[in-house]
């Protein structure tokens, strides 16, 4: 893996260790030499995965909209800021960047920008390997959600072995790294990957 988009709170949360094992993060893709690829914030989990990866002199590339691009929260000392002109634009650049995909603990957006991404994947439109970061057991009842969603028929087994989940930053990257991708569908025509 060369890059690796993030998704994660804009918010810090209750728990400091949310924080924490995000700049963790930053500076361990920093000292593998992937480029951390996310939102672009300098606030929240956000921020702390992306100071983490500078203070590693790590590469790091924020992708925002342009309504989002307020001076106080966007971070203006990234390798690279791509502004984006609304969200669907934001999503579609960060797939294009990156050949991994981590969400940590966050809300709303966090989980949207995960499941379109997963949603992507069980479609076979990519084949990158998605992982969760769960930080302190944050995303265990989540977790406990999608499985039921296998036994109650929604979900197929193999599209939920898809998230590989770990709660410390090196199992999860190992993890990543071991990933043997599902083949692709059958009915999904190359042109449309
Ligand atoms: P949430 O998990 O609801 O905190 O959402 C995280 C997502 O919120 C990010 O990936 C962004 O899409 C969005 N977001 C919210 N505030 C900002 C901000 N100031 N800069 C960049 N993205 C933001």
């Amino acid at each position: 893996m060369k890059s690796i988009v993030v998704f994660c709170g804009s918010s810090e949360g209750t728990n400091s260790e949310y924080v924490e094992q995000g700049y963790v993060l930053g500076k361990t893709l920093a000292k593998h030499a992937i480029t951390l690829v996310y939102g672009g914030a300098k606030i929240g989990v956000m921020g702390a995965v992306a100071k983490g990866a500078l203070d590693a002199s790590g590469k790091v590339i924020g992708v925002i909209p342009d309504f989002l691009k307020i001076r106080e929260v966007f971070h203006s000392q990234l390798t690279e800021l791509i502004i984006t002109q609304n969200m669907h634009e934001r999503k579609l650049k960060m797939h294009e960047l990156s050949d991994g995909i981590i969400m940590l603990p966050g809300g709303y957006g966090t989980l949207e920008e995960f499941f379109e991404m997963l949603t992507w994947g069980q479609l076979g439109l990519h084949q990158f390997p998605i992982g969760v970061l769960n930080t302190d057991g944050f995303y265990d009842e989540l977790l406990v959600m999608l499985r039921k969603m296998v036994t109650q028929g929604f979900v197929k087994q193999e599209n939920y072995d898809m998230i590989l989940v770990d709660d410390s930053v090196g199992g999860l990257l190992q993890q990543m790294e071991n990933y043997k991708p599902l083949p692709t569908p059958k009915w999904i025509k190359k042109e449309q990957l």
